[in-house]
């Protein structure tokens, strides 16, 4: 019999090409915020998939793009950091679109790593290949940015080519005990989730009207038995008009984000949940940094 494999895999890749659904769908619960709107992954998370043979603790790292702003900087150095000291690296693309500047870079950065992990390039949302673009097109495409990858397509969304990855992350792991109790997901709980969830529930209803000037604060998180948990939080917007697209008319907009998060979390937790919203003005807080220290977006100075 084969012993035990465990290690480490960071998922990377630009916004938006869907890396936590793909960790969510392999854990068969929902542990990272996932949007139609980039960015919403704003901390590094594990995600630990346990099976009878492994143990794979995937990192989910913030976007990788260009640094326009300070929370730009710190979630770039995120990324990075994210590589150092894996196993295995997971670069997924969307599959359906052609390489841009932004997977060059991505590219350059693998290219050049010191030590290099073994690399997966995961071709996702084969699901929405376009007429006129075909599979092997596609793969090799992406293949020419990274010869040295193993080339994986799949749909994190409708499970085609999951199974297959995972078993190609799996081999490519050393011999090892596992480093987590094995009935442990993740290494973030409720409360750290929480605000995420939140967002991704603002950013769906808001779209392209508060882009990233969207920040939530959890005021207040009580365990109330029998009723279930009580959260009080605030929504930070960047502008008094934003604040105002935010609550709506006569509050609706609000009650619509309020009740679809508290949907999320009551079906994450499994309990009730009684979450209360605000809406409060923070001017310009991307670019202030105490603000993004309050909020745990540490800029970590250069050694
Ligand atoms: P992340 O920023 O890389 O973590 O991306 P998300 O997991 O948040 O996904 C971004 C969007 O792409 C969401 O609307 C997902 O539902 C969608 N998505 C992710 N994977 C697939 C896929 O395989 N096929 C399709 N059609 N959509 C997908
Ligand atoms: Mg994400």
């Amino acid at each position: 019999m084969s012993e035990f494999r465990s290690g480490f895999v960071a998922v990377i890749g630009k916004p938006n090409v869907g890396k936590s659904t793909l960790i969510n769908a392999l854990l068969g619960q929902k542990i990272a915020a996932v949007s139609p709107r980039p960015q919403t992954t704003r901390r590094r998370q594990l995600g630990i998939l346990t099976t009878e043979a492994a143990q794979v603790v995937f990192v989910d790292t913030p976007g990788m793009h260009q640094p326009h702003h300070k929370l730009g900087k710190f979630l770039n150095q995120e990324a990075e950091e994210g590589l150092s000291g894996v196993d295995v690296i997971l670069w997924l693309v969307d599959g359906s679109h052609s390489p841009d500047a932004e997977d060059q870079l991505i590219a350059d950065i693998l290219r050049g790593l010191k030590r290099s992990p073994y690399l997966i390039l995961g071709l996702n949302k084969i699901d929405l290949l376009h007429t006129g673009q075909t599979m092997e097109g596609q793969i090799l495409l992406f293949q020419n940015l990274v010869p040295h990858a193993c080339l994986v397509s799949l749909s994190a969304l409708n499970g085609e080519g999951r199974q297959e990855l995972v078993e190609k992350v799996i081999e490519n792991l050393p011999e090892r005990a596992p480093d987590f109790p094995l009935d442990q997901l993740t290494d973030l709980y409720e409360r750290e989730i929480v605000p995420d969830l939140i967002r991704e529930a603002a950013l769906e209803y808001l779209r392209d009207e508060v882009p990233h000037g969207l920040a939530v604060r959890i005021d207040e998180f009580t365990e109330r038995g029998e009723v279930g948990a009580y959260i009080g939080a605030t929504l930070f917007v960047e502008r008094e008009s934003q604040k105002g697209i935010v609550i709506g008319e006569k509050g609706m907009m609000l009650k619509k984000i309020g009740s679809s998060a508290r949907k999320e979390i009551e079906s994450m937790s499994g309990r009730k949940v009684f979450l209360q919203l605000r809406v409060k003005v923070a001017k310009d807080w991307r670019n202030d940094e105490n603000f993004l220290n309050r909020f745990g977006f540490q800029i970590k100075k250069k050694k």
